[in-house]
């Protein structure tokens, strides 16, 4: 019997590698919860920073954007740079793309994977069931990569929503907090956001942001610099060649490349968001923060002052909107001999030409990827580069 190749993640990135392998004949199994991130880990009532242009899960074969499905399901076609997507319409795009091109999905989750001394792989499933996949493919996105510095890290079991501290992964209703005290620590587009939605469901919301000047938002479409080349996240010469030329970023050297993958497309809350925020949502700016206390339940947030002065912060909770950060110790579903012989980078899988790890047959795509093929392939828009390639190397090594 041919051996599949298994696709752990049914995010835009795993969806988007089926499709692109299931068109090429290869048999496959995929893996996870279809849209979970989006569902269970983002705000409800979010709208994407990405603009609908950067907002598809490329497929082999045409008929499988956003707008397609925006037509499908008869709403509003959303195709401009003004035109704004609701989290939940990007859910239900994700969900109609999987029951189109990868509708085999199977909705457990992979417990190991452990390399066989004769090639290939042995994945065991939640259901106990142990299988051989010629390749695997990891696209796990988010998913067990959540940020909390030590500093924000108050009690020993952990960040929690109904603790005085929590990561802005664990959050999908706000409207726990309405009446509540609450302060995000961040300056991304994730904690401004987080902010403006549990504000407008009624709690009294304060912004930390480590630094002058952070807490800044983008420009609207309409005053993007006309004399820049146009990319999927505004108009400029570098997020261009990031966007359209990936396979130069794993030539640069290492440091530039972690640099880059924090820097580009960093902290920069959207524009559409800034009337909502500003009046509405307090910013203090911190030099840094040093510690939490939760004596009692209550987070108190102990920040040093750009005077050089400590000060306390109280609220009922604290939101650590600190982002994610790739490290494949933390993927411990890939057994303990894999991992060590994974080559790594900064914690990172350092990855050849097609997503290839220094292990032959075990790929990375999405997050994971991004140390290695640069920013874009943090966002959606970078299953476009990602997949073609990651399928095409595949099909040509294991097909
Ligand atoms: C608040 C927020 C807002 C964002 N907004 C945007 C935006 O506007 N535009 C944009 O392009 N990007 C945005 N992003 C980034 C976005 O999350 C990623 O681009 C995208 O989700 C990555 O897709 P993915 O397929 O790699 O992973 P994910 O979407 O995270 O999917 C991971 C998949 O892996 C599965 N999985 C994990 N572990 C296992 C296992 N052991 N076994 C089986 N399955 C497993 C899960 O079930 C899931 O299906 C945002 C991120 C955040 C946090």
């Amino acid at each position: 019997m041919i051996q599949p190749v298994a696709i752990i993640g049914a995010g835009p990135f795993g969806l988007s590698t089926a499709a692109h392998l299931r068109a090429r004949g290869i048999p496959v199994r995929v893996f996870g919860e279809p849209m979970v991130s989006w569902r269970d880990h983002m705000p409800a009532k979010m709208l994407l920073k990405s603009t609908p242009v950067a907002s598809s899960l490329d497929a082999p074969q045409q008929g499988h954007t956003l707008a397609d499905y925006c037509d499908a399901a008869g709403i509003k076609r959303l195709v401009t740079d003004e035109d704004i997507i609701p989290v939940e319409t990007f859910i239900a795009y994700g969900e109609w793309f999987q029951q189109k091109l990868v509708p085999e999905l199977e909705q457990v989750r992979v417990v190991s994977v452990d390399r066989r001394s004769g090639g290939g792989f042995e994945l065991k499933l939640d259901s106990g069931e142990l299988f051989t996949a010629r390749a695997v493919v990891v696209a796990t996105g988010l998913h067990g990569l959540a940020h909390l510095p030590a500093e924000l890290n108050a009690v020993p079991d952990g960040p929690a929503p109904t603790g005085p501290v929590s990561h802005s992964s664990q959050h999908h209703d706000l409207t726990r907090y309405a009446g509540k005290d609450l302060i995000v620590v961040g300056a991304g587009q994730s904690a401004l956001e987080t902010a403006v939605l549990a504000a407008e469901a009624g709690a009294q919301v304060r912004v930390v942001s480590r630094g002058r000047g952070k807490v800044a938002f983008g420009a609207p479409p309409w005053d993007q610099p006309r004399l820049r080349p146009e990319s999927p996240f505004g108009r400029a010469w570098s997020l261009w060649a990031l966007s359209y030329y990936p396979h130069s970023y794993r030539r640069l050297p290492a440091g530039a490349r972690h640099y880059l993958v924090r820097r580009v497309l960093g902290p920069l809350g959207a524009w559409w968001l800034r009337d909502r925020f500003e009046g509405k949502v307090q910013v203090i700016e911190v030099d840094r923060i040093v510690g939490t206390d939760a004596d009692g339940g209550s987070p108190t947030l102990r920040v040093r002052t750009f005077g050089g002065q400590t000060e306390k912060l109280a609220a009922d909770h604290v939101i650590a909107a600190t982002g994610y950060r790739v490290d494949i110790a933390a993927m411990d579903f890939l057994g303990p001999e894999l991992r060590t012989r994974v080559a790594v980078s900064r914690g990172t899988p350092r990855l050849g030409a097609g997503y290839v790890s220094s292990v032959p047959g075990l790929y990375f795509t999405g997050l994971p990827a991004a140390a290695s093929y640069g920013p874009v392939m943090r966002f959606v828009c970078g299953t476009e580069f990602a997949s073609p390639r990651l399928a095409r190397h595949l099909a040509a090594a294991h097909g």
